[in-house]
């Protein structure tokens, strides 16, 4: 708003099963102020990137843009926007007053949890498991990303009860600050620099605790043969596999070693009601669904780390990072 003058948006965001809804509408929030306040803007209020019809506002990443003046930005619940898109629709004049009290603090420091399962014939090869361990501060990340955590620990714990250990290394990581810049998945390619060759795959699991619906990866040429195999031999139907993409936020960061990238796509047509909420909490993750998650982790991590050969790498030309949203 700026003298009176204000700028309308109606942007809700789809239910979708894999998020595309929230692939559209998330640039909004991150981008909103400064494209606003670029246009006079004194503050944004944005219509929560959420697919629920609740009172609950949906926090996330935002940017401001250098040499534009930072204005201050909130979301609104769904339905308080659209309380408020009708009312300005029918020509009444609304005041709002805004009352912010979060302020951005200097860095502390967090730590990505690392833990392994020494591989019995190539100890020296891994395959990466990652979720994140950070949340938004308004629920307590039972879905973003507690439920990805839960995925990669409960397969590495299946594996390694085995009897026979997989021929190359598994290792878990629980990255550090996701959502707040992707500092842990950054820092881990710093650490790690000289053993990022000897990454074979990376796999993530961020997409809540929805049913497993597919794997979306990344490879070099053959590597469909392993995916396609994958997917028909898992009980958890139907599954697809589909190729492109970066895997997850955390591990787009090993994309331009050219790592094998793999992501776990659950039915996200729900995630998005109470993704960054205060309503993202161990009650919306159920049992039965969250099992299916583990058993499509367990099985790919083991096909991963005990494959006669690692799966190509990502070929050059396709390893340049794009921009996430998270
Ligand atoms: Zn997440």
């Amino acid at each position: 708003m700026s003298n009176g003058r204000s700028v309308r948006l109606w942007a809700p965001t789809a239910r979708a099963r894999y998020g595309a809804g929230y692939g559209k509408t998330a640039a909004l929030r991150v981008n909103g102020a400064s494209r606003a306040a670029k246009a006079g803007a004194i503050g944004l209020l944005l219509r929560s990137v959420g697919t629920d019809a609740s009172r609950l506002p949906h926090t996330g990443a935002m940017r401001y843009q250098e040499g534009v003046p930072r204005i201050p930005a909130v979301a609104l619940s769904t339905v308080d926007a659209d309380l408020l898109h009708r009312k300005l629709g029918k020509g009444e004049t609304v005041r709002v007053r805004m009352n912010l009290s979060c302020k951005s603090l200097p860095d502390a420091e967090s730590a990505n949890v690392v833990g392994e399962i020494p591989g019995r014939e190539k100890p020296d090869e891994i395959v990466l498991l990652g979720a994140h361990l950070d949340s938004w501060d308004l629920g307590t990340g039972a879905v973003d990303d507690a439920a990805g955590c839960a995925h990669v620990i409960e397969a590495a714990r299946l594996i390694g009860a085995r009897p026979t250990k997989p021929r190359r290394t598994l290792r878990v990581v629980l990255y550090a600050n996701e959502e707040f810049g992707l500092r842990g998945g950054r820092q881990y390619v710093i650490e790690h620099a000289n053993e990022l060759q000897k990454h074979v795959a990376a796999f993530e699991s961020d997409s809540g605790s929805g049913r497993v619906w597919g794997l979306q990866w990344n490879a070099g040429p053959g590597a469909e043969r392993l995916f396609r195999g994958l997917v028909a031999s898992l009980a958890v139907t139907p599954l697809e596999e589909k190729k492109g993409g970066d895997g997850g936020a955390d591990i787009s960061t090993l994309k331009a070693s050219g790592i094998p990238l793999i992501g776990l796509r659950c039915d996200a047509s729900r995630y998005f009601d109470v993704h960054h909420t205060a309503g993202d909490v161990l009650e919306e993750v159920k049992d039965p669904e969250l099992r299916t998650g583990v058993a499509a982790t367990a099985a790919l991590a083991w096909a991963l780390a005990d494959a006669a050969e690692p799966l190509a790498r990502i070929p050059e030309e396709e390893r340049e990072e794009k921009a996430r949203k998270r």
